[in-house]
């Protein structure tokens, strides 16, 4: 190869260089973690601007979070002096969100649409399912959620599900009247957001002419965990079918993935999309990147070797030139709390090390673990922050807060007139609310709109409500956002109900976060700058721009006026899109140099110096839903090689004989991951246990499952030393990983043990029967 010319392409190994550079057309980087994918990805980008092969307005770029977008475009304004504004990055949910609201009218919303988040989502349905007399017990309102949602990311509306049984059709017929009920409401779900633009897209000639002529280069990270609405939405934006054969357009897809990290089945993701994506979009370069700049070989090897343990795969290399670096540190520990504890201690030496706390993280499976992890940081006084898990736009205080404001901008939302009506309490009782649901019915109107049908003294306090939003509207009327919120936060009763609660404090403290979170997203989230669309000039003058429809708006920015009346968004309704979209990550102590708390699937595509990947344990993680099932097991190790690849220097992993969960102490063995991961690149920190055997602790009889309480108790772990198991055998004889046989399950391996004397069980997998509990004074277990 050439030396390349621009800086821009320096610090590229040959195989990104080639990806970088690629010439037009449609093409798959398929490499493993920390190969540099994301870099080769924005760095293309920057390249196509550089040598003007298109202008910012011709890009469409789509990440996994909000913050990979933040970033993407934080790197790219300070690679080169370009204007950004153009630019299409964000997710998918971002992205068709920025479509529908300079869209509106075709896609048949309200200019003043909100967008429900999952909560809101759910109180909708059960809200529903009331009104139409639906037994929950039958079918539970998360499972009709469930059921909604998984349909349309299928991209299939209520007449396009197939039905076999009578229980199939009722979930059809509720999923019809949810959708009327949004409609009339004004709302949208997350799924509706990607379904409404892609229908938007393949009904619409023009307009999808004209997003196929803007959009030349279209660039998407973590392809591997895209849905089939995601991967169709594409497709309208970059060819046609003809004849019920896709055919590509004449833009170029760029597809960045790594099938060892698709860990989103659960959510629909189809990893499949790679290969129909190669297929269908004529693929001619795919690219391969298998060399790692993140981690040290110690880390590295240990992912490989993880991960060769799955039979799925399209198969990749992946190596380092660092060195093997620190051994991968495994501990053991009695309980959670001593997990926790002895995570604080070693975090005070890595400081000491000369480790900034934000390049550590704490990895868990599920957000249940992290209760015991802050609370060990909180008391050791080591700042944390913790992504994921409540949102801050989810606290109920701030949802609370929000409700008022989106009344002021749509009446017609009655999620949250709902929320609100008799929060803070105003003597609004349940049979009122049911009485005014009744007469908007019948009507056909909005709750908002029906309170003069409710007559007496409960008609009079709903009518002092809804004159309340009235007023609170008029007076909004040329307010900053800020000032819009503090009125609110007054006027609401809010700040006052709160101050009168006795953990209000903290509550409070968050009401007024959210009049910095809307400062801040005036000054610096880009409200402040999307607010000056983009030169219309700027984007018809570009070379990729021929043929733009001049009828549509291509200053399609958030506050950017509507082509035909002027009519643009209001600075409140884009902080409400902002709220419900943005993760909030950002808020409250950003900038602090804090430890990083998250999930593992919200860690992907991040990188940490030190990553403590915590809760290795039978039945956590591996997860115990996956545990029956070969094909989850996968996503589970899939899950596994992202955790363990997200650690640049040091990685710990530990596990906990015993564990508060959902109120239960559980006895836990530790995870099978371990057996597949390579001796040499592991330190044990406490001796290599062989099994868990409860008697050997002195947890005598009768721990079963201690519900709530047992906190005191096992805090006397919480500063102990772990506890080597000793060798003791407990009466039935029987230890984790031995064989067994049973009556009539066959033979089986077992899991896990639990209890002692007549409480005790076994957890045993029977590769025919699956995962069973089994109570050893009742079943015959032998040994074989
Ligand atoms: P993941 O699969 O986890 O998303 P990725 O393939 O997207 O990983 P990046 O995050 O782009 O990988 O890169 C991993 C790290 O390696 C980053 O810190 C990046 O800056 C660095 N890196 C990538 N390529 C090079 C290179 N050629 N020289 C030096 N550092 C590089
Ligand atoms: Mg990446």
């Amino acid at each position: 190869t050439p030396a390349p010319a621009s800086p821009l392409l320096q610090n590229l190994n040959p195989e990104q260089l080639a990806a970088v550079t690629l010439p037009a057309g449609n093409a798959l980087i398929l490499a493993g973690a920390g190969s540099g994918k994301t870099r080769v990805l924005t760095t293309r980008i920057a390249w196509l601007l550089q040598t003007g092969q298109v202008s910012p307005g011709g890009i469409l770029a789509v990440t996994f979070t909000n913050k990979a977008a933040k970033e993407m475009l934080a790197r790219l304004t300070a690679m080169l002096p370009i204007n950004a504004r153009g630019m299409w990055i964000g997710t998918f949910h971002g992205l068709c969100n920025r479509f529908l609201r300079a869209h509106w009218k075709l896609a048949g919303l309200p200019s003043t649409f909100q967008i429900l988040d999952t909560q809101d989502q759910l109180s909708a349905i059960k809200r529903l399912m009331k009104q139409f007399n639906v037994d929950e017990e039958r079918f539970p309102a998360k499972q009709t959620q469930w059921f909604i949602a998984g349909a349309k990311e299928d991209g299939l509306r209520p007449r396009d599900v197939e039905t076999r049984t009578d229980d199939d059709r009722k979930k059809v017929e509720l999923y019809q009247l949810y959708e009327e009920q949004c409609q009339r409401e004004g709302v949208v779900d997350f799924g509706e957001l990607m379904l409404r633009s892609y229908e938007l897209l393949r009904d619409n000639d023009p307009v999808r002419e004209h997003y196929q002529r803007r959009f030349r280069h279209i660039l998407i990270d973590e392809f591997q965990d895209t849905n089939r609405l995601q991967y169709a939405w594409i497709k309208m934006l970059a060819g046609q079918t003809v004849e019920g054969r896709f055919v590509p357009g004449d833009n170029s897809v760029l597809a960045v993935g790594d099938d060892d990290q698709s860990i989103y089945a659960f959510r629909g993701a189809r990893v499949g999309n790679m290969a129909d994506f190669v297929r269908e979009f004529e693929v001619t370069h795919q690219i391969k990147l298998e060399q790692n700049y993140r981690s040290y070989s110690n880390i590295l090897d240990s992912a490989n070797a993880l991960i060769s343990h799955n039979k799925k795969r399209l198969g990749k290399n992946l190596r380092t030139d660092q060195g093997p670096g620190e051994p991968v540190r495994v501990y053991e520990s009695t309980s959670d709390f001593a997990e926790a504890q002895w995570m604080v201690e070693e975090m005070r030496q890595l400081v000491r090390d000369g480790i900034d706390r934000k390049e550590m993280a704490v990895l868990y499976r599920s957000n249940a673990q992290s209760r015991v992890i802050e609370t060990a940081l909180f008391n050791a006084a080591v700042p944390y922050r913790v992504y994921g898990g409540l949102r801050f736009f989810e606290r109920a205080e701030i949802k609370h807060a929000l409700a008022y404001l989106r009344l002021l901008e749509n009446k017609d939302d009655d999620t949250s007139f709902l929320r609100i009506v008799n929060f803070p309490p105003r003597g609004i009782g349940a049979r009122s609310i049911e009485q005014l649901q009744d007469a908007a019915r019948a009507a056909g109107r909005s709750l908002h709109d029906a309170v003069a049908a409710v007559g007496g003294k409960a008609g009079a306090n709903l009518s002092a409500f809804v004159a309340k939003i009235d007023v609170l509207r008029e007076q909004t009327q040329g307010l900053s956002l800020r000032e819009i919120i503090e009125l609110v936060l007054q006027h609401s009763g809010l700040i006052e109900h709160y101050r009168s609660e006795r953990e209000g404090a903290d509550r409070i403290e968050n009401l007024e976060e959210l009049v910095n979170a809307a400062e801040s997203f005036v000054t610096q989230e880009g409200f402040g700058r999307d607010a000056v669309a983009m030169p219309v000039d700027e984007l018809r003058q570009s070379p990729a721009s021929q043929g733009l429809d001049p009828n549509l708006p291509i200053t399609d920015e958030p506050l950017a006026p509507d082509a035909e009346t002027g009519e643009t968004m209001s600075p409140l309704a884009a902080f409400l899109t902002h709220a419900a979209l943005e993760s909030g990550d950002n808020q409250a102590q950003a900038g602090q140099d804090a430890v990083q708390l998250m999930t593992v699937h919200a860690a992907k595509g991040l990188e940490f110096d030190c990553v403590f990947i915590t809760g290795m344990e039978e039945g956590l993680f591996p997860h115990e839903n996956s545990l029956s099932d070969h094909e989850s097991l996968e996503e589970e190790r899939r899950l596994m090689y992202v955790a363990i690849t997200r650690a640049r220097q040091r990685l710990y992993l530990s596990h906990s004989q015993t564990r508060m969960l959902h109120g239960q102490t559980r006895y836990n063995v530790k995870s099978r991951f371990f057996e597949e991961l390579p001796e040499t690149a592991l330190k044990w920190l406490t001796p290599k246990n062989q099994g868990f055997t409860p008697s050997a602790f002195g947890y005598g009889g009768g721990y079963a499952s201690t519900r709530g309480g047992s906190y005191g108790s096992s805090k006397e772990s919480f500063a102990s030393p772990p506890v080597p198991p000793q060798k003791a055998a407990p009466s039935h004889g029987l230890r984790s990983g031995m064989q067994v046989f049973h009556n009539k399950f066959g033979e089986g391996t077992v899991l896990a043990l639990e209890g002692s004397g007549d409480d005790a069980r076994a957890q045993v997998n029977f590769p025919r029967h699956g995962i069973k509990w089994l109570a050893l004074s009742v079943a015959k277990l032998t040994p074989v």
